[in-house]
């Protein structure tokens, strides 16, 4: 697990794309979560019984924590708002994953900051708890370990980085980590939104630039020519994730970015339902 994943040319649009294939770090293990939490999987923490989260009932972090706590023999227990009946009953995605390594999810009804202080508070000796998404300061030992991967290969062939954010971790410990432009694009919120949420890990380093997406797309919503754009992606030879990455793509286009190594950060596992989902939507 978490080997040197490769960087494979990528022609798109009448273009040539370098992308870091993250995806492919390991079956179950893999993208920017795994770099986000390969701090915990390479240390022993003799105290630790249980790991504590919380979040989206879909998200990424949520399975690969799921995966992290089997890997350590941690019971996971993860804290959600809300959990559709369709979803209970058609468990999907990666719910379902989580729920099969074991996650014991617990519907709370609460958001935001209360959400999050209700968690911080349950802290005790034999409990890690994670931040949603995954931004904890621990995260950077993993993402540098993929700033170091790169740094290389884009000075040899004068690339930039780009990548989608959620949080803006990875690309803020990514451009902490790199001496060259690393571009990015918010998902979840706008531009001043992703700013707050960077400043929060600290001064927000200079060569990382946030782009405007073209449009402003709710995040977790159905958007076909996002879909669309995903499909062309996908006969152009890879897969890539539903919910980031055809905003980040959008974003390439939008700007005609060129000479740009893009970094693929997992995420297929939610792709099943969110196909379902499209087909159901748009009668594909
Ligand atoms: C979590 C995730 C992101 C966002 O990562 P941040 O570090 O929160 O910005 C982007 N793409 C995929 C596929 C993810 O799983």
């Amino acid at each position: 697990m978490l080997l040197f994943s490769p960087i494979t040319p990528f022609e798109f649009n009448n273009q040539v794309f370098y992308v870091k294939r993250d995806d492919l770090l390991d079956k179950n293990f893999n993208g920017n979560k795994a770099r986000k939490f390969y701090y915990f999987l390479k240390r022993d923490f003799p105290n630790i019984k249980k790991v504590i989260s919380f979040g989206s009932n879909q998200s990424n972090a949520m399975y690969s924590l799921s995966v992290l706590a089997k890997i350590k023999g941690w019971e996971f227990i993860y804290y959600t708002n809300h959990i559709s009946s369709y979803l209970k009953n058609n468990p999907q995605g990666n719910y379902l994953y989580a729920l099969k390594n074991g996650m014991k999810i617990i519907e709370c009804g609460l958001s935001n900051e209360e959400m999050r202080n209700f968690v911080l508070n349950l802290r005790d000796k034999n409990t890690l708890i994670i931040e949603e998404g995954g931004r904890v300061k621990e995260s950077e030992e993993g993402i540098k370990n993929l700033a170091d991967e790169i740094k290389e290969f884009a000075k040899k062939h004068n690339l930039k980085i780009f990548l989608p954010s959620g949080t803006g971790a990875t690309a803020f410990f990514l451009a902490k980590n790199l001496d060259i432009e690393v571009i990015t694009t918010p998902c979840v919120g706008d531009k001043e939104y992703l700013l707050k949420q960077l400043f929060l890990l600290g001064e927000i380093p200079y060569n990382l630039t946030v782009l405007s997406p073209r449009k402003k797309f709710i995040f977790g919503k159905l958007y076909k020519e996002l879909y669309l754009l995903w499909k062309e992606l996908k006969l152009s030879g890879i897969e890539f994730d539903l919910l980031y990455d055809p905003i980040g793509w959008d974003t390439i286009k939008h700007y005609n970015l060129k000479n740009i190594l893009y970094i693929h950060q997992g995420g297929l596992n939610g792709n099943e339902s969110l196909i379902k989902r499209y087909k159901y939507k748009f009668n594909f």
